[in-house]
């Protein structure tokens, strides 16, 4: 598409390629810093907004508040020193309408180009000036009559002092030039009306004259569309290769039958008990409750992946309290009653320890070894467990992190379960899924244990859709049954007081109470001083309540005799630091304050809140916070006060941060959308998972071209 010329700056010899950075050009090596340095990256890389220049318009027709672009020529240029120095210039046009120009900062070159008597073409915003309509300081050029017009409108491109827009404009314009481009998607794929990729591009870059600018800024031209669906599809693309990849391997086939209908089956342990029950059976029958018709859904979902020869790749989501861990446990039960091992890990030993002593509780009476591993536990200790893990006495494993260091060998381990796992760091969530994937021997194949992850920070709809697409996702929507919602109320810092006398009562009651210290960004030691001082005042404030205090710098030892204090009802309130936030379980706990509730995200309000609300007792929330509050922070906690539902909470905090925070810490831009928007492009989300499904099954070359062009290498798209 021919473009106009832009006469300032020098143009770039040639689009700039992968030059040794010391022979670049400033701009050249600022292009380069951006990482524009290949022609998709430069067509891909698409302006903030347009400026159209392709018409004039008549002196007559400015309005105060337009910008627009006029021609005229040069009536009076002249130094006016009040009320300061500036050059003013009157322009009239051939129909004798006048304009004003007005220019503060202004240069010798200034008056040689409007020089009176030079015809002039002159874009800007117009407004009320004292004398009438005017620019202030306008762009400006001189041209001849009949000079021709833009014939697209000009895109304006994030540009900086190193990287003139005049630059970026050639650059971007030679690296559309040179771009592979070439359709991959076959046209019947592509939704109706959408034009080619490269059309797309071209339009995005170079629109024509009269392309409505609301379309293309909010992102709703089909140009934008096609460009958000290549993207999508890629995603939808690469998803389903995982799965298919996932499909190839094998896992053992899991079926949790009484070890005699397993007679045939070499690799049942003969110190199997051998009771006719399936364990998972057995586990039920001694488990105080029934299971709610969700946890029983689940099961089966779970059941019949562990029962198939591919890895299970499935994500356990149910708010707080939704009784995720009984599920975990039979799930469990399933592996070992088939003879195979299962790892639990959770990510703090609060928490693995409380799921250790309810294993034990549930599933020792079964005649179940469970094995204990932990960063604290060491020495003799630790190698005895370390002993009955590799020679798979130990059917269950259970701990921290501890799970996954190199000296854990598995005599066969069948089921991975990783408690809360949006907790885990990426490098810990990737080592994690690589050593847990080293191959397992069985029956003479190389298989691969099943995986199940669990969380109570649910994915939302739309991102399971495009960034969780390789993975099988069972909710448990229903709590148990008997609960009373819990209460939310935010106080701001001056209610102290009637907080701290409002939790006497409750503990007077028999009821039990968390009190959780502000968050102190980091600094632990700031934490620690913080959640000390909170302690001794609220000793100090209530005499007769034994207050303990629990944080992450306690010796181990010592977290285990605070939290069983608590537990056992021996202990009225329990102040802490956030290492309660996931997973703790004391159902006669009914009151939670929550100090400087505005410096918590969302998802951390909503999963400490889950603390309470686990027994009968009705229970309450109180959010402290010192005013004023944060545009964010004020969304944050009326989210708390208006719903009590994880799902409800995700999606607003899903609108309050951004996708990110539910990927976990990613490197920049790293499979994280580009083009497409979640919220607004739903409907072409669905329309890509249907194209990528039916791409695979018809044109699996250009599928895996697609794949390609966006994740593939230094011609990544997404990277671009
Ligand atoms: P989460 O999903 O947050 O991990 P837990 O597994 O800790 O929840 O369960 C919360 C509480 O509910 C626990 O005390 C658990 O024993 C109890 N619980 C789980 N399932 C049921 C059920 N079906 N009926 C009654 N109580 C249940
Ligand atoms: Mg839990």
């Amino acid at each position: 598409m021919p473009r106009a010329p832009t006469p300032s700056a020098p143009a770039p010899a040639a689009a700039p390629a992968a030059a040794p950075a010391r022979t670049l050009s400033a701009p050249a090596k600022a292009l380069h810093k951006l990482g524009l340095t290949h022609p998709v990256a430069l067509a891909l890389h698409l302006p903030l907004r347009y400026e159209d220049e392709t018409r004039l318009t008549p002196l007559a027709e400015v309005r105060p508040g337009d910008t627009a672009q006029v021609e005229g020529t040069v009536r009076e240029c002249k130094v006016e020193l009040r009320p300061r120095r500036q050059l003013v210039v009157k322009l009239m046009d051939a129909e004798g309408d006048e304009l004003v120009l007005r220019f503060v900062n202004f240069y010798p070159s200034h008056q040689k180009t409007l020089a009176v008597g030079q015809q002039v073409r002159v874009r800007g915003e117009v407004r009320h000036g004292f004398f009438g309509r005017e620019m202030v300081h306008p762009s400006f050029k001189a041209v001849v009559d009949g000079a021709p017009l833009a014939e697209t409108l000009t895109p304006v491109y994030p540009a900086s002092a190193q990287l003139p827009q005049s630059y970026l404009r050639k650059a971007v314009a030679a690296g559309l030039q040179r771009a592979n481009l070439h359709e991959v998607i076959p046209p019947e794929l592509v939704p109706h009306g959408l034009p080619l990729l490269r059309d797309a591009l071209e339009v995005l870059h170079h629109p024509p004259p009269r392309t409505p600018l609301a379309a293309l800024e909010e992102r709703t031209h089909p140009a934008w569309q096609r460009l958000k669906f290549e993207e999508l599809l890629a995603q939808q693309l690469s998803q389903w290769q995982a799965r298919l990849e996932r499909a190839a391997r094998r896992a053992p086939q899991l079926h949790d039958t009484p070890p005699r209908q397993q007679a045939s089956d070499p690799a049942t342990p003969a110190d199997t008990p051998a009771e006719a029950q399936p364990l998972s059976q057995r586990l039920l029958d001694v488990l105080p409750f029934g299971l709610t018709a969700a946890q029983q859904r689940v099961v089966a979902e779970i059941t019949a992946d562990l029962g198939r020869s591919q890895p299970m790749h499935r994500l356990l989501q149910g708010d707080v309290g939704a009784g995720k861990t009984v599920v975990a446990a039979l799930a469990a039960t399933v592996a070992m009653g088939a003879g195979w091992q299962c790892a639990l890990m959770a990510p703090t030993e609060i928490l693995a320890e409380q799921h250790f002593a309810k294993l034990v509780q549930w599933l020792e009476p079964l005649g179940i070894t469970v094995a204990w591993l932990s960063g604290s536990r060491k020495g003799k200790a630790r190698q005895a467990h370390l002993e009955a893990i590799a020679n798979g006495q130990a059917l269950l494993v259970v701990g921290t992190h501890a799970v996954i260091q190199s000296d854990v060998k598995f005599a066969r381990l069948g089921l991975a379960i990783i408690d809360e796992q949006h907790r885990f760091g990426v490098a810990q969530r990737l080592a994690l899924r690589q050593h847990l994937s080293a191959p397992a021997q069985g029956d003479g194949d190389v298989l691969e244990p099943h995986l199940l992850m669990m969380t109570a920070t649910p994915i939302p709809r739309t991102l399971a859709m495009t960034h969780f697409a390789d993975l099988d996702v069972s909710t448990i929507d229903e709590l148990p049954p008997g609960r009373t919602p819990i209460l939310t109320k935010v106080f701001t810092d001056a209610r102290r007081d009637d907080v701290v006398a409002r939790v006497a009562e409750e503990i007077e009651r028999g009821r039990q109470a968390y009190w959780v210290c502000p968050l102190i960004e980091e600094s632990e030691t700031l934490d620690l001083q913080n959640a000390q001082a909170t302690h001794e005042a609220l000793a100090a404030a209530l005499p007769h309540v034994t207050v303990g205090l629990l944080h992450g710098r306690l010796p181990a030892a010592e977290k285990a005799a605070v939290m069983a204090e608590f537990k056992e009802g021996r202990m009225g309130l329990l102040v802490a630091t956030t290492v309660i936030e996931v997973g703790v379980d004391v159902p006669n706990a009914s009151l939670m304050v929550i100090e400087h509730a505005e410096r918590f995200g969302l998802a951390q309000l909503h999963q400490l809140r889950g603390r309470v609300g686990r027994g009968a007792a009705a229970s309450v929330c109180v959010l402290l916070h010192t005013p004023p509050l944060s545009v964010s922070g004020k969304a944050r906690l009326k989210a708390m006060i208006e719903t009590t539902d994880g799902f409800e909470i995700a999606r607003r905090d899903l609108e309050i941060r951004g996708p990110g925070e539910f990927l976990g810490e990613r490197q920049s831009g790293d499979a994280l959308l580009r083009f497409a928007d979640l919220h607004e492009d739903e409907a072409l989300v669905q329309r890509a998972q249907a194209a990528a499904k039916l791409m695979w099954e018809r044109h699996p070359h250009a599928a895996m071209a697609q794949v390609r062009r966006w994740h593939g290498g230094h011609l990544d798209y997404l990277q671009a």
